[in-house]
């Protein structure tokens, strides 16, 4: 059993990873794609990340051009490199569809969550930080597609568990691309206003979010710095409830 299990290896899941594993919990960290970790879905982005965050821990490893961007695909190899190389990090390729639940006195408590293997993986905390991929849809050109980013899939049936239990989603909408890239416009749910509180979900004993699915569209600092102190909570919890 890990002490946390985090889905998703974006910003906020990637750094709430470094911060628990960097205090001695062990993190099994399940994410879609081993080949999106990290992933910005942009062809280059901003090189320059916060200095005090996981991208920015980054930067010896990373060739910016003259205008200051480098390529997102060195920036995830050299995320994926790094926590690979992180020995209380377990970085699983799979994808999160459903939550092993027990109803407690003091609330529901999540005793796993189960992989699309049909594998449950049991965590004593769960932290979602699955941006925007719950009931994902991406419009590019003519072409619909399930997708939390261009070319990035999204499934439906984590969303779907989730409103099972009662919890609320609401859905957002966001759009990029333009100069070189095409124009994409997209929506995706979150967790409705109030339903997350300080990091942890309403009515839940060990069940945490944080990043985009939390509060919407934000950047990569931003999301990373939500992941960072929501780790810090759930840290907290799981130092208040050893067994
Ligand atoms: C096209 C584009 C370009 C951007 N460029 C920049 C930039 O240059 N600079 C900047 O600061 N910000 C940029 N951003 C914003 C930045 O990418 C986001 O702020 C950040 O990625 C959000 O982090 P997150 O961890 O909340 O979510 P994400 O980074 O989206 O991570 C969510 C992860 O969860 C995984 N996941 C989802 N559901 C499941 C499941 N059920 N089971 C397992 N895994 C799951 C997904 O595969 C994904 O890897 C860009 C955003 C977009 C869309």
């Amino acid at each position: 059993m890990s002490d946390v299990c985090i889905v998703g290896a974006g910003a906020a899941g990637c750094e709430a990873a470094r911060l628990l594993a960097s205090r001695g919990y062990d993190v099994l960290l399940v994410t879609t794609s081993l080949d999106t970790v990290f992933s910005c879905g942009a062809e280059r982005v901003v090189a320059a990340m916060p200095t005090d965050t996981f991208g920015g821990s980054l930067a010896p490893s990373l060739r910016p051009d003259s205008d200051g961007t480098v390529a997102s695909w060195d920036v995830h190899s050299a995320a994926k490199y790094a926590l690979e190389a992180t020995p209380q990090v377990h970085l699983l390729q799979s994808n999160v569809d459903d939550l092993h639940v027990e109803e407690r006195s003091d609330g529901r408590f999540v005793t796993a969550v189960e992989t699309w293997e049909g594998v449950p993986r049991t965590a004593r905390a769960v932290l979602l930080c699955v941006g925007p991929f719950l009931k994902a849809s991406l419009e590019v050109g003519m072409a619909v597609e399930a997708a939390g980013r261009p070319g990035e899939m999204a499934y439906p049936e984590l969303a779907e568990a989730l409103e099972r239990f009662g919890v609320a989603l609401r859905t957002e909408r966001h759009e990029g691309g333009g100069g070189d890239a095409p124009t994409w416009r997209g929506s995706f749910a979150r967790f409705a206003h109030g339903v997350v509180h300080d990091g942890q979900v309403r009515g839940w004993q060990n069940l945490f979010a944080a990043g985009v699915v939390v509060h919407g569209p934000m950047d990569y600092g931003s999301a990373a710095r939500d992941g960072a102190r929501v780790a810090d909570r759930v840290a907290a919890w799981l130092d208040a409830n050893r067994s």
